[in-house]
């Protein structure tokens, strides 16, 4: 059975709409990237690492997605940062650029096919200025030149704003009285800004100056992906006014559609505030990925469905890192018991395709994070059942259905970015970072460990058990195994934390 056609929330539309690509097989999909003038937050990150399985579920489809993601290397924000910083801004820009790819390595997101930065696009933007003045929609004043607002007959109409209500967009009325003097109306926004001296600038027909926020993904998403593309996407702050201003831009210069579908994730927040530079209220990627696995905080994002808000505590992601090791342990059961044996062919138990069929269902639904991975867990809690208490006693049928069913997580686990690694690596990483956090002594639990073996060689049950019971007062969990006893930290306790 194939799976269900795909259905998507278009902002626009405000409604789910069915994924209609352009070119039959293909999609191209814009997603607006960072700011690179400091490091990223872990809303920033929310934000990436939904459309990266966004990404990733489309390409499991079969469609061919050309995934395109810019950085914005040339902002007000940069040049301010580099006045404290004393580092010229493109450096400062170059060298956050340079951050975010090593972050955001940690959280195994897939490279965009083309990450264009503004920098390197100046002839590109500069042409869709000029398109815009030879049509009517926008004018220079002293050097400035600004997007005529009133001559765009459809502004508005992303973000359902009416134009006499609108002021100008936020990032330009840091200009204050003199801005307004400049424009027309208040509400027209900048597509060019002369330089102030000392500041950054490149040549134009207008002045020395540098191009305002939102012209740079009108230019290079026209560059990258055509005049009209499938998808856009960004975060909910980005509706208005920068992507209603894109929509402005570039309907405006080509006459067509921008684009076909509009998506907006919802916030990360901390302490009941959307998580933002300007509030004050961050915490970094990477710090957060200096205290656990990258992919336990992919599973901490996958929790929520993308368009809905997300609250973020040490203690949820200490809860996705006790449930992603709780998973590991069943895989690295499962492969053990799998390893090198040949069930032969013949009948499974059940119905191991079910999960995965509950897999497409819910990602086929505007990309249901939450339900896609409760169906993951459906699958784990199969194998579970298989490994421990099998409703079948024919081994031959265990085994095809436990092989049936890792492949089935080896495959729903690759679209979500997770499972990724080697179990056993997996977990003795995270052991090792739990036995830092919680100050265990190895050397101590190693000499437990052997002289319990030597207990239980004398057969002293109960000075093994006695020591088994140290093992714990220590927050450690033996564990006997074929291969000889391991252990583990007891994680419900970290998750109290
Ligand atoms: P910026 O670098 O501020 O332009 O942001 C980069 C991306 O992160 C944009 O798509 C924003 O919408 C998104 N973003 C910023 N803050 C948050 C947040 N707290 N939660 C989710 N996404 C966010
Ligand atoms: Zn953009």
């Amino acid at each position: 059975m194939s799976p269900p056609a795909i259905r998507v929330f278009n902002t626009l539309a405000q409604q789910k709409v069915p994924l209609a690509p352009i070119v039959p097989g293909k999609l191209g999909i814009y997603v607006c990237g960072p700011t690179v003038y400091s490091f990223i937050h872990l809303g920033n990150a929310r934000t990436f690492t939904s459309f990266d399985v966004i990404v990733r579920y489309l390409r499991s489809r079969g469609f061919e997605v050309r995934y395109v993601r810019n950085f914005t290397d040339v902002d007000d924000k940069i040049i301010k940062a580099a006045q404290e910083t004393g580092e010229a801004p493109q450096a400062l820009a170059d060298r956050f650029i340079a951050e975010f790819q090593k972050d955001v390595a940690g959280l195994h997101l897939i490279e965009p096919d083309v990450s264009p930065k503004v920098s390197t696009h100046l002839p590109e933007i500069i042409a869709i200025i000029q398109k815009l003045i030879a049509n009517g929609v926008a004018y220079e004043s002293n050097g400035d030149v600004y997007f005529q607002v009133s001559k765009f007959q459809g502004y508005g109409k992303l973000s359902r704003k009416k134009l006499d209500e609108l002021e100008s967009g936020t990032r330009e009325l840091a200009g204050g009285d003199t801005l307004k003097e400049l424009k027309r109306e208040p509400y027209d926004f900048a597509l060019w800004k002369a330089a102030k001296p000392g500041e950054p600038s490149w040549p134009s027909p207008w002045s020395a100056g540098r191009p305002g926020w939102h012209i740079e993904c009108s230019a290079m998403s026209s560059k990258y992906l055509g005049e009209t593309f499938d998808l856009h996407g960004g975060g909910l702050d980005l509706i208005f006014p920068h992507h209603e201003n894109e929509i402005a831009q570039s309907e405006a210069a080509s006459g067509k559609t921008l684009c076909h579908c509009w998506m907006h994730g919802n916030f990360l927040d901390l302490e009941g505030a959307k998580m933002s530079k300007s509030l004050g209220n961050v915490v970094r990627l990477r710090d957060a990925l200096a205290k656990l696995d990258g992919e336990a905080l992919r599973y901490f994002f996958l929790s929520t469905h993308y368009r809905q808000q997300l609250s973020f505590s040490d203690k949820m992601l200490a809860d996705a890192e006790t449930r992603l090791s709780y998973f590991y342990e069943t895989l690295k059961k499962t492969d053990e018991r799998v390893a090198g044996k040949d069930f032969g062919q013949g009948p499974v138990h059940g119905e191991p395709e079910r999960f995965e069929r509950e897999f497409h269902e819910q990602m086929s639904d505007d990309f249901n994070f939450s339900g896609a991975l409760a169906a993951l867990s459906g699958l784990f809690n199969e194998v579970n059942l298989l490994c421990d208490k099998p409703p079948v006693k024919d081994k031959a049928v265990v085994g095809r259905t436990l092989v049936a069913l890792r492949a089935a997580v080896g495959r729903l686990a690759s679209v979500l970015g997770l499972f990724q690694d080697e179990p056993a690596a997996w977990l003795l990483r995270r052991r090792e970072r739990l036995v830092v956090a919680r100050g265990i002594d190895t050397a101590k639990v190693d000499a437990l460990i052997a002289q319990r073996q030597a207990a239980r060689a004398a057969k002293d049950f109960a000075e093994a058990d006695r020591l088994r019971g140290e093992l714990k007062a220590m927050n450690v969990e033996l564990m006997d195994t074929p291969a000889g006893a391991t252990w583990k930290v007891i994680p419900t306790l970290q998750a109290e934390d």
